[in-house]
């Protein structure tokens, strides 16, 4: 096991307000997460940070280190009930389901993969079937989709899903956003939004969650350059969450072997990260990047297609009619450079947000001693998260509540709020004001003090070395920007 203790890591976002199992007062609801006051702000900055470095903040006219070209970026946002002939063309409705059995004598559920890795409900020092009571059914197939009804009339004319993936939405606006963006192919369409798998076993806190949030890219280009775009896309997001503060050595790049991959797929890598509840060695995936080829935009022209030899073929009913129809509108792309009409191909780098998070905070994770007023060491925990998607930036405190400090420090906690989340504190002793901010992961702390009112500087504190700086007031702002800049 890691030397991070996952319960602590569990306690420490119920103690701090980062995540809440859903619906808690009522006994919580398996698989739901909610994030309190400083998890929405983690969350949120970690999809801003997203956004900003693959879409808002690209730059569309130079090409990134190591991209065969320049591209373009652009957004989306979708809605989560979509048509549901979607996920029949998609493939979803058929393909889309785990295998579990279920113990008859206990009426236990366990997905047919993760048997090996269950403890068995009655003796829980043996695994599911071992036990001389055990009795498993025949594994089965569970569709993760959820479903519900749309309207007033409950019957299989209204039935529809909500999206256990944002993608198609994208795949079905693409020609929507060829005709009003002006984009050219290589291009990528972002999308965050929620998603639902009804898991069979969620666990690992929000690991594996049944609602969640995705941050995916569809990248489309053309056929002969998707390898080089593929490779380009797995480094570009390995290397994203490097710059945010996960450690490389904790990271891994796992290409699947191919009879791992789905079968459309001409390249699946998952980006992984050794997880403090996984056991030494193993690792948990973080996003997934895989090359689609043509299938996606191809299956919402003809209908679900299925692998026969090297191609991909129409799946056919006993008529001969296509199984699932697609939707008969030509999604091809007349390529003005090449001369050339063909159907885009994919890449697709799929992230989620909910382990992105919960990587971040793993990461972030520690104890220390540091000294305190007296110089005697005091344990602490403390949150390294990187100072860009620390839900507080700055915490302003008033050393003591008299003397024009409370006034001073509040007119610095306004002028800072202007630009970040900024938390203003005058209760406890300073030490405790420290260390909660330290639980927090809030990088920076200021604190007014007597010399303050004498000649204007307050102290800067460093989370991670706790060094303190005196820095003007007037200097205050732009110093916490470059220390922001440059972590
Ligand atoms: P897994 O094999 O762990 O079930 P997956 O391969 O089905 O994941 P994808 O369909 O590739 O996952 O989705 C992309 C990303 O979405 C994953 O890498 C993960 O970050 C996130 N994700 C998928 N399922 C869940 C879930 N149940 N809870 C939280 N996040 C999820």
């Amino acid at each position: 096991m890691s030397d991070k203790p996952m319960e602590k890591i569990v306690a420490l976002c119920k103690r701090r307000g980062f995540i809440f199992q859903s619906s808690e007062i009522y006994g919580g609801i398996g698989g739901f997460w909610d994030y309190g006051p400083l998890g929405v702000e983690l969350k949120r900055n970690i999809k801003d940070a997203w956004w900003r470095d693959m879409v808002s903040g690209h730059d569309n006219t130079t090409p990134p280190p190591a991209a065969p070209s320049a591209y373009e970026m652009v957004g989306l946002d979708t809605t989560i009930i979509m048509h549901p002939q979607v996920w029949k063309a998609s493939g979803h409705y058929d393909l889309f389901y785990d295998m579990f059995v279920d113990c008859r004598a206990c009426k236990a559920r366990f997905r047919v993969d993760q048997v090996q890795d269950s403890a068995c409900p009655h003796k829980p020092s043996k695994r599911p079937g071992e036990h001389s009571e055990c009795d498993l059914t025949e594994p089965r197939e569970f569709n993760l989709m959820f479903k519900t009804y749309i309207g007033a009339l409950i019957d299989p004319s209204s039935e529809a899903y909500l999206r256990p993936e944002t993608a198609q939405g994208i795949f079905v606006n693409f020609k929507n956003i060829l005709s009003t963006s002006r984009v050219k192919v290589p291009f990528g369409v972002a999308q965050i939004g929620k998603s639902f798998r009804n898991e069979i076993t969620p666990r690992n806190f929000t690991f594996r969650s049944r609602e969640f949030e995705h941050m995916e890219i569809e990248f489309f280009c053309a056929p002969e350059e998707s390898q080089d775009w593929y490779s380009y896309w797995r480094d570009r997001r390995v290397a994203w969450y490097v710059s945010l503060g996960l450690s490389s050595s904790k990271l891994r790049l796992r290409e699947h072997d191919p009879d791992e991959r789905a079968h459309y797929s001409c390249g699946t890598a998952d980006i992984e990260y050794a997880f403090p509840f996984l056991s030494e060695g193993e690792f948990g995936e973080l996003e997934g990047v895989s090359h689609r080829g043509d299938f996606d935009l191809r299956s919402h022209m003809e209908g679900k297609l299925i692998r026969e030899g090297n191609e991909l073929v129409v799946e056919r009913d006993e008529n001969g009619q296509p199984r699932h129809a697609g939707s008969g509108k030509d999604l091809s792309y007349f390529d003005d450079a090449r001369q050339q009409k063909y159907v885009p191909h994919v890449i697709e780098p799929s992230a989620g947000a909910d382990r992105a998070t919960l990587a971040f905070i793993c990461e972030a994770y520690d104890e220390d001693a540091i000294p305190d007023e007296n110089g005697v060491p005091q344990d602490r925990v403390v949150l390294r998260l990187h100072p860009r998607i620390a839900p507080i930036k700055v915490a302003v405190f008033p050393l003591v509540k008299k003397d024009g400090q409370p006034e001073a420090a509040a007119e610095i906690y306004r002028g800072l709020k202007a630009k970040w989340n900024v938390y203003y504190d005058e209760k406890g002793s300073i030490g405790k004001r420290y260390r909660r901010q330290d639980e927090s992961g809030t990088p920076f702390c200021v604190t007014v003090d007597h010399q303050t009112m004498d000649d204007g500087t307050v102290t800067l504190r460093d989370r991670d070395t706790t060094v303190q700086q005196r820095v003007k007031r007037t200097e205050l702002a732009a110093v916490i920007e470059e220390r922001i800049r440059t972590a």
